[in-house]
């Protein structure tokens, strides 16, 4: 009720406001309803980038409104290294079968594109990629403003940062991945175990909050969001799954500062 159960969705602002969105899970209809609200009428430019294409982070998208208004137009970035396109993936959850309106049918401009490189530049922004460790495949972003290289936020949603997890895929090692993120600013993990839970759901592509909190250490970042919550966490639960890290920190004489990732919640690099 406090945290929010949408899935996946993230928006990032540039300094001169250019829109572009992590994951296009259940939060992108939200999204939607407020990028429509403010755009009085002008057209809505942006571009979604898709960490991969499992559910939770793609079924938002048939209910984003601004994709079914004439004049918007979104670049829709998938990974070169999922086993199937994202364009298929996303043309079949709108197909008849299991939705009325097709992807084609969709009134804004919408561009499917694949990132060749883990490097991507922007307007404002410049994007770093790695893969990540998850069934399927999956990326983790860095994004800084063009201005400021030195500040930047880490997009790594889905994760298992155990190395003994899941081994099938061509993930990154630990010690890639810490310097990927070190001295981000803001650092999005997954943190969706405890560590009893993880003990469960090894190789299921997902970390447990103890793993987050070490790895976020590791990487000397100032703010660590623990992110993709599991579905049937309670408020109180996640409190004191928080409190829990706050302690994790102190004893580890780390300076990392740990919030959990709430609905609605605005950061400013
Ligand atoms: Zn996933
Ligand atoms: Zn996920």
């Amino acid at each position: 009720m406090r945290y929010g159960g949408n899935t996946t969705c993230v928006e990032v602002r540039t300094d001169d406001d250019q829109l572009v969105i992590l994951d296009a899970g259940t939060g992108i209809r939200e999204l939607g309803r407020s990028l429509v609200a403010h755009a009085g009428g002008r057209p809505i430019r942006g571009e979604v980038f898709f960490s991969h294409a499992h559910w939770d982070h793609i079924q938002g998208l048939p209910f984003f409104t601004p994709a079914f208004q004439a004049g918007n137009q979104f670049t829709l970035w998938g990974s070169p290294s999922l086993e199937r396109s994202l364009e298929v993936v996303l043309r079949q959850q709108m197909s008849p079968v299991v939705f009325p309106v097709a992807f084609d049918q969709l009134s804004a401009r919408m561009e499917v594109r694949e990132l060749a490189h883990h490097q991507h530049s922007g307007p404002g922004y410049e994007m770093q990629t790695i893969n990540v460790r998850h069934p399927g495949s999956a990326l983790g972003f860095r994004v800084s403003p063009t201005s400021d290289p030195s500040r930047s936020v880490i997009f790594i949603p889905d994760n298992e940062l155990d190395r003994d997890g899941d081994r099938a895929d061509a993930a990154s090692s630990r010690d890639a991945l810490v310097d990927f993120a070190r001295g981000a600013s803001i650092l999005i993990h997954d943190a969706m175990y405890t560590g009893a839970e993880y003990m469960d759901h090894r190789g299921w592509g997902h970390s447990s909050y103890r793993d987050a909190v070490d790895f976020a250490i590791a990487a000397e970042v100032e703010t660590l969001v623990l992110f993709h919550h599991e579905p049937d966490r309670s408020d109180a639960a996640l409190d004191e799954m928080l409190a829990l890290c706050h302690t994790m920190v102190e004893e580890r004489g780390g300076s990392v500062r740990v919030i959990a990732a709430a609905e609605g919640m605005e950061l400013a690099l």
